[in-house]
């Protein structure tokens, strides 16, 4: 008997970035996939009657960007609730927009521990990465008292985003008709803020991206390649010849395939497996995977309650260095951030690292 395989690439790593640069996409907040503009991303009707185009599908959609842009779209909504509009035009209105962040991040950092949205150092970016994001949906109740954005929204993102980050196969029937009342949710509440593209993508097409692919779309995100982030500054500082940018790119591609050999990092699997938490998926998302939910978590709580545990357990790896941090330094720390004259809403980034490669 003869067996062939066929190898097929699936460029679905990309970011937003890259991808708008292949489908000659210029214009940013529009979708790539079905070309809607902002001002008709909430209108269902419109939507409907716009047609894919079936090569952009192929893409994927960078699902772990998904989870940082859907959490600063509800930092963004939070924002403005004062003004309940897309712009913030006038002094009266930046003044109540950014009081209003202010007293957010506040929030975040005594309820969360968690440092949003404050400008980095190097004048480019936030603070935001992807673990800030999944931290808060984790802690959904929270996150909806903080930013007083509907909890249900904000609960069924969290599901529509723990499923396409896992590598369950799930019903895409069931998965369809939880996007749709997810966006038409979006729309009633917040009819005022054009969703983002991420959102738009994750929503609106993420049920014609899947079928596309033969494995759970979980494992086709760009983790992996944005794990590599802080990897690539190393390797291009210390380990490449900079004679020309030929020889740079040589060294940096051959040390990337030496540390990524599948031989050598079996050699240290047995250390890492062991450490690897498996992530349950809430309720929502454990009934479209049609998981036996009795080895899930029954209730939206329990889930919480788990995610706790592991908290603690991350906590016991850093607890040398916080024990050294006093109280009172902490929060002078967090007034200078907050007082920061840089510390002001930005536009809304579709754009940023998922993990700060700082
Ligand atoms: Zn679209």
């Amino acid at each position: 008997m003869q067996i062939s395989i066929k190898f097929e690439l699936n460029l679905t790593m990309l970011d937003g970035k890259a991808i708008n640069a292949i489908t000659n996409n210029t214009l940013t907040r529009t979708c790539y996939i079905c070309n809607a503009t902002p001002t008709q991303m909430n209108q269902k009707q419109v939507l409907e009657n716009l047609v894919p185009d079936l090569n952009s599908l192929k893409f994927g959609f960078s699902a772990l960007h998904a989870y940082i842009r859907c959490f600063e779209c509800i930092l963004h909504i939070s924002y403005r609730l004062p003004i309940k509009k897309w712009q913030i035009r006038g002094s009266t209105a930046e003044n109540k927009c950014l009081a209003r962040k202010k007293i957010l991040q506040e929030k975040f950092w005594s309820k969360l521990g968690l440092l949003v949205d404050f400008p980095k150092d190097s004048g480019y970016g936030n603070t935001n990465d992807g673990n800030t994001a999944r931290r808060a949906f984790q802690n959904y109740k929270v996150f909806a008292e903080i930013t007083d954005v509907n909890q249900e929204l904000i609960w069924r993102l969290f599901n529509v985003l723990c499923l396409v980050n896992s590598s369950y196969s799930f019903n895409l029937q069931k998965f369809k008709v939880y996007c749709d009342q997810t966006y038409d949710l979006y729309v009633k509440e917040y009819q005022w803020f054009y969703m983002p593209v991420s959102m738009h993508k994750l929503l609106v097409h993420s049920a014609q991206i899947i079928p596309n692919f033969d494995l759970p779309i979980g494992f086709y995100t760009e983790e992996a390649q944005e794990a590599r982030n802080k990897d690539n500054k190393y390797i291009r500082l210390n380990h490449t010849r900079k004679i020309n940018r030929k020889t740079t790119l040589t060294d940096q591609f051959n040390f990337l395939h030496v540390t990524s050999d599948p031989v050598i990092s079996t050699l240290r699997m047995s250390f890492k497996r062991t450490k690897k938490k498996v992530r349950l998926l809430p309720i929502d998302a454990a009934n479209i995977a049609e998981l036996n939910l009795s080895a899930q978590s029954q209730d939206s709580n329990e889930y919480s309650d788990n995610e706790e545990d592991d908290e603690t357990n991350d906590e016991e790896e850093d607890a040398e260095i916080d024990t050294e941090i006093d109280e009172k330094d902490l929060k002078i720390q967090f007034d200078v951030l907050s007082d920061n004259a840089a510390n002001i809403i930005v536009e809304f980034d579709e754009y940023s690292n998922f993990f700060l490669d700082e």
